[in-house]
């Protein structure tokens, strides 16, 4: 199914990502994970891909199987920042001969050498060549965005109007970074519906349930972190199932604010954990009509 089919739904829907792992060796226990989170039934699933394209193989092969032994849609991303035409080319048949509908397109991290594919600048490039390589209508393409800005951009008003164009070239839907003030959230939504950008928008809520989550990748994501955040983390970080239960129901309350304020579709960084998986979905099983 596609994503975009998804969110015409009036109803709330909890979706999850799951990220593939950079070497084989750990296939089978990461599928394991995911697969007990499928099981959970989530409205989609969304793997993740290595900005170097080093997790081709394994992003593929996890969707591919989340999707056929657990009837969920499933959303695989794709990056371009070291990426040839050709390669896009390839993972584009390899997708649609797995049964993957629904893209995430996804510029990547630079990297650390510098080395850039000569055919991609922006993810802009590589929605507009998914849809002409693959057809408009093949996959339902979805995109990212930055509430507090990205990083590498200095005025927000430039990203927004970088995001506007990233739609207009044809992402059907946004999945935001994560954020752990929902006022955040709701000033850039502002902002982005004033500039004219009208497609679904699904926040990113990432449960921290170690401290270590926090040095790492919060602080990558230059996401800002309210005191009262860093209290929790001071207060439970050494302990880890307080930790744990803290930090779903932190996120539990985002969630259900996010509800409250009228935010129908939400997407969970599952950190391949099912435990935060099952504390988030219990928290709203009578929300979800389970
Ligand atoms: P872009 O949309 O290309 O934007 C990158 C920067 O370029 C922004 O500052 C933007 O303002 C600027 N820009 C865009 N167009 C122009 C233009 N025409 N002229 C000048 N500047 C421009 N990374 C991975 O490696 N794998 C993943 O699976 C992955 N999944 C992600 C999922 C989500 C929901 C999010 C939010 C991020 C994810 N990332 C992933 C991280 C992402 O790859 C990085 O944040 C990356 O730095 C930017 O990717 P992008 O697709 O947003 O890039």
């Amino acid at each position: 199914m596609k994503v975009s089919e998804i969110l015409k739904n009036n109803e709330v829907t909890l979706s999850f990502e799951v990220f593939p792992p950079k070497t084989d060796a750990s296939f089978a226990d990461v599928a394991r994970a995911a697969g007990e989170i499928a099981a959970m039934k989530p409205h989609f699933m969304s793997v993740t891909y290595g900005a170097g394209g080093n997790t081709a193989a394994n992003t593929a092969q996890l969707a591919e199987q989340l999707q056929k032994e657990h009837d969920v849609t499933v959303l695989a991303h794709l990056t371009c920042v070291a990426a040839s035409r050709d390669d896009v080319r390839r993972m584009l048949t390899d997708y649609r001969s797995r049964g993957i509908e629904n893209i995430m397109a996804l510029r990547g991290d630079i990297p650390k050498d510098g080395k850039r594919s000569e055919d991609y600048l922006y993810a802009v490039d590589l929605i507009r060549d998914i849809r002409e390589i693959a057809g408009p209508d093949t996959f339902c393409i979805g995109g990212a965005c930055y509430p507090e800005g990205h990083v590498e951009c200095e005025r927000q008003s430039e990203d927004i109007a970088h995001l506007k164009e990233k739609v207009e070239a044809g992402c059907s839907f946004l999945t935001t970074q994560m954020f752990f003030d929902n006022n955040t959230l709701y000033n850039f939504l502002y902002r982005i519906r004033e500039a004219g950008i009208e497609v679904p928008v699904l926040p990113g809520i990432m449960p921290i349930t170690n401290k270590k989550q926090v040095a790492r990748s919060v602080a990558l994501s230059g996401a800002t972190v309210p005191q009262r955040f860093r209290t929790m983390v001071d207060r439970y970080g050494d302990d880890p199932r307080k930790m744990q239960q803290a930090g779903v129901i932190y996120a539990a309350e985002q969630i259900i604010d996010l509800i409250a304020n009228g935010v129908n579709h939400i997407h969970v960084y599952s950190m391949n954990k099912p435990e935060i998986v099952e504390g988030i979905l219990n928290s709203f099983s009578a929300i979800l009509g389970r």
